[in-house]
């Protein structure tokens, strides 16, 4: 029986500095990071990045939600925290004060309420306040520029300190971009003309990091990158980056069969010929995609093995025919380096699955223990 865990995910906070310091050097000196810790840091752990991140001198922390913030900061996180969805509920109103988190506040309903409010804080709330320059999601339009920046003006209670938009393609650099960037540029003055000053300008997400470096303003937002994935592959050369996260399951047994013989769910395979099979205890609960039955490759002892057969909620099968010694306890490496130069990152598993990196790292399930190296 095997002495070792069936499936871990180990993530090498070394690697995570290093991403981190690359991709500072892309930035002016002036230009702060914010990193983007939403959704448990893409399956990282919040927490434990968070806290990496913190020691590293992080400039600001982006979650999704409120939820998301007050757990930072009962664990113990001082950074100033940006919540990007803003408040769903009033109820919310409270915790952002009380454990001072920074809204994002995008429509009429949020700035009326938070306006409107606050006289009543016990001290100023800062708030990030986002316009939609073309991404078509949160955001007020650029024409109500002025007029937003009247009634953030006239809050006494209400700090702004940040302004911002979001890139729907920032993977690549075009017109439509850079268009936007203009907008935006026109937002900041307008917002600046009517007597605000927030320190915070900030448009670009990791994508956007390579490729509007015009875009950088105060502050850039940087999730996958961090991770060590980049929003396409064409940007791979232009920023080398370490997979932060390495999955690693062991062998639980091997079986051998002759040509002809179905294997797994569905029987979508056939052995072609004499065929051993190595069994790896993990499947689509632990979040390895479903959709990489019959196309997913893993790697053993070095060498590329295919995956054969439907992948099943807790079992993948991987055809290991040709491949020396391979036996119950080994290594079979889901992401991340394998040896011999051989190496699965986010982005190529999520091709094969037909998917993106971001899906394939917040996927993968709290059933596979985090290890932290
Ligand atoms: C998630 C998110 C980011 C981070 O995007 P990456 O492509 O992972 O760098 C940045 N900004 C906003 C508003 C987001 O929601």
């Amino acid at each position: 029986m095997l002495s070792s865990p069936r499936a871990v995910a180990y993530i090498d906070l070394g690697a995570l500095e290093e991403n981190c310091r690359s991709i500072r050097q892309r930035l002016n000196p002036a230009t702060g990071l914010l990193g983007v810790v939403k959704a448990d840091a893409y399956g990282h752990g919040a927490l434990e990045v968070s806290r990496k991140l913190e020691s590293i001198g992080i400039d600001y922390l982006g979650v999704a939600t409120v939820d998301e913030g007050v757990d930072l900061r009962k664990g113990g996180i001082t950074t100033p925290l940006l919540v990007m969805s803003g408040v769903f509920s009033w109820e919310e109103i409270d915790p952002v004060v009380r454990y001072d988190l920074t809204p994002v506040i995008y429509d009429d309903a949020l700035l009326g309420r938070f306006a409107a409010l606050s006289k009543e804080f016990a001290r100023p709330v800062k708030v990030h306040v986002k316009f939609d320059t073309g991404m078509g999601r949160l955001g007020f339009k650029p024409a109500e520029a002025q007029r937003v920046a009247a009634i953030l003006a006239a809050a006494p209670g209400l700090q702004t300190e940040g302004i911002m938009t979001h890139f729907p393609s920032p993977e690549v650099r075009d017109e439509y971009g850079l268009s936007q960037v203009r907008t935006f540029t026109k937002v900041v003055d307008t917002v600046r003309a009517a007597g605000l000053d927030p320190a915070y300008v900030h448009m670009s997400s990791s994508g956007a990091i390579v490729t509007y470096p015009e875009a950088h303003f105060s502050l850039v937002r940087a999730g996958i990158s961090l991770y060590g994935s980049h929003p396409s592959r064409a940007l791979e050369q232009a920023l080398p980056l370490r997979q932060v996260m390495k999955v690693v399951a062991r062998i639980a047994f091997c079986r051998e069969f002759p040509a002809g013989v179905p294997l797994s769910y569905g029987r979508t395979y056939e052995t072609p010929r004499h065929t051993r099979i190595a069994y790896i205890p993990v499947g689509y609960s632990d979040g390895y995609p479903r959709s990489l039955s019959n196309r997913g490759r893993v790697l053993i002892r070095g060498r590329e093995c295919s995956i054969v057969g439907r992948v099943c909620m807790d079992w993948t099968l991987a055809d290991v025919t040709g491949v020396d010694g391979v036996e119950s306890g080994d290594e079979a490496i889901l992401l991340g380096e394998g040896g011999s130069g051989t190496r699965i990152c986010a982005n190529e598993m999520a091709e094969l699955a037909g998917t993106i990196p971001y899906e394939i790292l917040c996927k993968i399930s709290k059933r596979i223990k985090r290890v932290y190296i």
